[in-house]
C-alpha cells in the first residue's frame, strides 16, 4: 500500500462489505473473517453430480458445475450480492473473484478450461448499473487463471413481460428467450466456463448454455458466485 492509499484510509476508513468491521491494509473489500466463515458448497469437488450440476440435467448440456458458497436470503452475506449489484461496488465482484479462483484451482476445476464467458446484461441494465457484476467476478477469475475474459460472444436482449407474473416454467421460456448469440466464432472448439453471481433455478445459465450449444465443438461448464438452497 502507498502513502497515498493509507493517507485516504486514514481519512476515510474502508469497511468490510459484509460486517462492516474496518479493514485492515491488507485487507480488499471483505474481511478475513468473514471470508473464513462464507458458507461454502464445495461443489467443485464434485462438479459432475452436485445438487447445483442436477439442475441443469435434461436441460442443457453443462458438464461441471460449482458454486462457491451458499446464499441465504436475510443473512449478513446476502448484503455481498446486494453491494456488488446495486451499490456500485465493481471492485467486491473482482476481489472475491480472485479469492473464489484460488480456492477451485485446488481442486483442479479450471483444468481444460479455455474461456470464461459471463452470464451478459441487457444493454439497458448495463447503462442502469454501469457494469455488469458477473464479468467483474471473472475478471477475478482471470487475475488468478490468466483464462482469457470473452464478452463480445453472447448479448441478452430487455425483458418484454414482466416476470413476476410468470410461473416457473414460463419464466424459464421467457429467459430462454433473452439470449442471443452474436458470434459463435470466439467460442469455437472451446470449453467455457459460464460465469454468474447467483444461481437458484439455474434458468438464467440454462438459458445460456442453450443459446451457445450449437456452436461447433464446444463444450460447457458453469460456475457461480452463490448458490440458492431451496
Ligand atoms: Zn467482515
Amino acid at each position: 500500500m502507498n502513502w497515498w492509499s493509507r493517507f485516504l484510509d486514514f481519512i476515510s476508513p474502508r469497511q468490510c462489505a459484509i460486517c462492516g468491521r474496518r479493514l485492515m491494509p491488507t485487507e480488499h473489500s471483505i474481511c478475513s473473517v468473514c471470508l473464513l466463515h462464507l458458507p461454502r458448497t464445495n461443489y467443485q469437488l464434485t462438479p459432475y453430480n452436485s445438487k447445483m450440476a442436477q439442475l441443469f440435467w435434461h436441460l442443457a448440456p453443462i458438464e461441471r458445475a460449482a458454486a462457491f458458497y451458499y446464499h441465504e436470503s436475510h443473512s449478513e452475506t446476502a448484503s455481498l450480492i446486494y453491494k456488488l449489484k446495486y451499490n456500485n461496488r465493481p471492485d467486491i465482484g473482482e476481489d472475491i473473484g480472485r479469492v473464489m479462483a484460488n480456492e477451485m484451482a485446488v481442486a483442479k476445476y479450471f483444468d481444460g478450461i479455455d474461456a470464461l464467458v459471463p452470464v451478459p446484461l441487457s444493454r439497458k441494465r448495463m447503462r442502469q448499473r454501469g457494469y455488469n457484476q458477473s464479468e467483474q467476478i471473472a475478471r477475478g477469475i482471470s487475475a488468478v487463471t490468466l483464462l482469457p475474459v470473452i464478452t463480445k460472444a453472447l448479448c441478452r436482449k430487455n425483458f418484454t413481460k414482466s416476470q413476476t407474473a410468470l410461473n416457473r416454467q414460463q419464466r424459464q421460456e421467457n429467459v430462454a428467450e433473452t439470449f442471443e448469440l452474436r458470434d459463435g466464432n470466439l467460442l469455437r472448439n472451446k470449453h467455457v466456463l459460464l460465469i454468474d453471481d447467483v444461481c437458484t433455478t439455474g434458468a438464467t445459465l440454462i438459458a445460456c448454455a442453450n443459446a451457445i450449444k450449437n456452436i461447433e465443438g464446444i463444450r460447457i461448464s458453469v460456475l457461480t458466485l452463490s448458490f440458492t438452497k431451496s
